[in-house]
């Protein structure tokens, strides 16, 4: 019988365990950690959003895929599609409801979605589970992979590295699998995070903090936008989080990395083109022209931001609303519409959803095996390809695991 290795019992390690016991194979899956998927119950906010409805549409896309392994996702997602993945969860007991494109387990509960995949490999006589065994190396030899752990060696007709990335070192994720794949001599790309909240040079962020607003948030460098997203943005203390921030935050973790400086730029108001903003300004104002205009704007902007509004445009916050001119609305609309910070800094990996950077797209075939590695195979984030906000992340974890583990097992020895 033919002997697979899982390195990660992740979302991705899970189901390339599933996969390959269900080709006959018997199974090891290496888990570092004292439990298996701990990841999980922290996602989607603990509600785990396990995929995206728009990838049920035809025709699929990989546009909300990026990293130099992009173009695997469609040929691998074709093997395990959206409508397989939730006839998955439900035999597991997992039926899924949706939130607008966001799928969720149907209780909204990520723990549920942890605790029906453990059953099912803990329930398979195919797999074996050997936690707190951290793989510290493989290497091949005459056809077959051995595999080193903290608790000895062993060896495997497949090794499927399934260890993540980087971020969220604190549930498990530290960078070992990317570094184990490079000491097998695969190339890596460089690592950043990626879905994670972005630092801003801004005198303005304590005083909004706990804001959350609609926004279309830019990514600039050297005056070119390079990534827009317009979706949900919360201050923080120090600067930016939210999901529209998330969505574009590789674009600047990457920029930092290679020592560039990103601008952050915000449309406060992206319905709305410029001169109806002009109009309901200048209709407001004019309505209530006896207030000072610190009041007169207060039903068109969030409280907290009229200050920052008057202070950035030199409005004394004294004056009445009928005093404001055409030219001094237009001032303001041009800070609503674009509002410019410097990005110096972002939360790090222990604060990033997802890591991207890893094993370069050029190593890999579309059955998931190392070109230059035979029997070695990769799923999930330890691949270079990160996927946007709202279930992209989680899908590649499951298609790619799936796919990894039915070919590492049919492959032929
Ligand atoms: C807070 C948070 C919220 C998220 N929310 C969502 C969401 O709602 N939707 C979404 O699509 N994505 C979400 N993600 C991203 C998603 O969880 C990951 O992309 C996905 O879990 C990656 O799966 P994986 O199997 O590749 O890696 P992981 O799930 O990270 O699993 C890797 C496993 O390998 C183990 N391991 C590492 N090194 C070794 C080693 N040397 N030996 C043995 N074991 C090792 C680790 O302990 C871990 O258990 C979220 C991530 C975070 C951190």
């Amino acid at each position: 019988m033919k002997r697979i290795a899982v390195i990660g019992g992740g979302a991705s390690g899970l189901m390339a365990a599933i996969a390959a016991a269900e080709q006959g194979c018997s199974v090891t899956i290496f888990e570092k950690t004292d439990r298996l998927g701990r990841k999980i119950p922290a996602t989607g906010n603990g509600r785990c959003n396990l995929s995206n409805l728009s990838l049920g549409q035809e025709p699929v896309t990989d546009e909300a895929y990026h990293g130099s392994a992009k173009t695997l996702f469609l040929p691998v997602f074709t093997g395990f599609d959206l409508e397989k993945t939730l006839d998955f969860f439900r035999s597991i007991g997992i039926p899924v409801r949706s939130e607008g494109e966001r799928l969720y387990p149907y209780n909204l509960q990520a723990a549920s979605v942890i605790d029906a995949l453990r059953d099912r490999v803990e329930r398979d006589p195919w797999i074996e589970i050997r936690l707190e065994q951290e793989v510290r190396g493989m290497q091949s030899s005459k056809g077959r992979w051995q595999v080193q752990t903290s608790a000895g060696k062993a060896s495997f007709d497949a090794v499927i590295l399934t260890a993540g990335g980087k971020a969220a070192p604190q549930l498990g994720t530290d960078g070992s699998g990317p570094k184990l794949a490079e000491a097998t001599g695969l190339h890596v790309t460089s690592l950043s995070p990626a879905l994670v909240k972005l630092q801003l040079g801004s005198p303005y962020c304590k005083r909004l903090s706990g804001l959350r607003l609609d926004a279309c948030v830019k990514i600039l460098w050297d005056g070119k936008v390079i990534r827009t997203c317009t979706d949900e943005i919360i201050f923080t203390d120090d600067g930016i989080s939210g999901s529209a921030v998330f969505m574009v935050s590789q674009a600047a973790t990457t920029l930092l990395e290679q020592r560039k400086q990103p601008m952050l730029e915000l449309d406060l108001f992206p319905e709305m083109e410029a001169e109806d903003l002009f109009i309901l300004i200048r209709q407001i104002l004019d309505s209530v022209s006896w207030k000072p205009i610190l009041e007169g704007l207060n039903g068109t902007l969030h409280k907290k931001l009229i200050p920052v509004l008057l202070k950035e445009t030199d409005i004394s916050k004294d004056r009445t609303s009928s005093s404001i001119k055409d030219g001094e609305i237009r001032t303001m609309i041009g800070f609503l519409k674009h509002w410019k910070m410097k990005i110096i800094g972002h939360g790090g990996f222990k604060n990033a959803q997802v890591t991207a950077g890893g094993i370069d797209g050029t190593e890999i075939g579309t059955d998931l095996q190392m070109k230059r590695f035979p029997g070695l195979y990769a799923a999930g984030e330890v691949i270079d390809i990160d996927g946007d906000c709202g279930g992209f992340n989680l899908q590649w974890a499951w298609s790619s695991g799936y796919i990894a583990g039915k070919n590492a097992a049919e492959q032929k020895g």
